[in-house]
């Protein structure tokens, strides 16, 4: 069996163009473009990459954007303090700080920099007043990624209720929104971790198998219920050949991208499961793409609800 595709990149433009207009009406009733502040402290490469996707993609949505960088030697009294600004500003409805923070901040830093963004602004659904709001159903703002994993199954005619859904990862901004948002669509859901014992066993009974663990081709066919859908959270870029050639057969495309670049971006989910699950999401173009289409929706729907336009724009 050949897995049928799931495209990201597609429901993500469809996202994107649904909040185009929303946009566009915000922009004509307020005067002004929905903000959104990014944050970006140190020089981390990927974390340079997803920032410049983010400001793109918001830029041609139509968003305000701005981008404060911080040296790598910032404190973490500097970053509260561009948060407290952007807190403070009028024309910024979305505040997004880019994980991960350098070391030198000290473990504690993410969670005291999310618990310091106004829950009014807090785009990516972190902090605990909104994910308070998530575990009891009610939350407008939710983390990006586990949302639009929702929206790719959803909009894919992948039925959710009554599904067995197993999701394996367990973090704040992943696992956990992910295990709460399939629960509240009637899924019965199990959430596994490094500790959780016969792991493929359990991944076995899903018929919606989430993986969002950080390790590439962690999920391999043995996993997987024929016929399962699969979604592929994890993102690695791989640049050891040896584990590069386990998981690509010389001549496949991955290889080739490998041999060109030196390096090539994998998922969690080993290609032969392809053979396997009924679907699934391809690393890229999955979730990825997914994930900055919805942080534009809650931007739009932070704009909105800041103004007080409980109806939407056009209300
Ligand atoms: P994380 O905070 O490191 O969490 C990883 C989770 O995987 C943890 O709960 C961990 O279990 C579990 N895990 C690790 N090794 C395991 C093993 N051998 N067996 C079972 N479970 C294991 O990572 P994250 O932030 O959730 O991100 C997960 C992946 O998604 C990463 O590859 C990240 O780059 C990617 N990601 C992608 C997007 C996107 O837009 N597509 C967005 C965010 C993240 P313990 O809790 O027991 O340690």
């Amino acid at each position: 069996m050949a897995a049928r595709l799931l495209d990201g990149v597609a429901v993500a433009s469809q996202i994107r163009a649904e909040v185009a207009p929303g946009v566009e009406a915000f922009r004509a009733r307020a005067g002004r473009p929905p903000g959104l502040g990014i944050v970006l402290v140190g020089e981390d490469p990927a974390s340079q990459i997803y920032v410049r996707g983010k400001l793109k993609s918001a830029g041609e949505a139509g968003l305000r954007t701005d981008l404060e960088t911080l040296p790598d030697s910032a404190t973490l009294t500097d970053l509260l303090t561009a948060v407290d600004r952007l807190n403070r500003s009028d024309v910024h409805d979305g505040i997004l700080v880019q994980s991960p923070l350098p070391g030198a901040m000290g473990a504690d830093a993410e969670r005291r920099v999310f618990d310091a963004i106004r829950p009014d602004k807090d785009v990516d659904g972190f902090h605990p007043v909104n994910v308070g709001r998530l575990v009891q159903n009610r939350a407008h703002l939710v983390a990006c990624t586990p949302s639009g994993v929702i929206e790719l199954l959803t909009r894919s005619q992948i039925p959710i209720a009554g599904a067995r859904a197993v999701v394996i990862g367990r973090s704040d901004i992943v696992g956990k929104p992910m295990a709460l948002l399939l629960l509240h669509r009637h899924a019965t859901v199990t959430i596994c971790h490094s500790r959780t014992p016969d792991l493929a066993t359990v991944a076995a009974e899903a018929d919606i198998l989430v993986a969002a663990i950080g390790r590439p081709g962690f999920v391999t066919p043995d996993f997987v219920k024929p016929g399962a859908t699969v979604v592929d959270v994890g993102i690695s870029s791989l640049s050891d050949r040896v584990t590069v050639e386990r998981l690509f057969p010389a001549g496949s495309k991955r290889r080739e991208t490998f041999e060109r670049r030196g390096s090539v971006t994998v998922g969690d989910v080993h290609p032969l499961v392809a053979d396997v699950a009924g679907a699934l999401t391809p690393v890229p173009g999955g979730v990825g793409p997914l994930t900055i289409a919805m942080l534009l929706k809650n931007t739009l729907t932070a704009a909105v609800e800041r103004a007080g336009w409980a109806g939407g724009v056009g209300a």
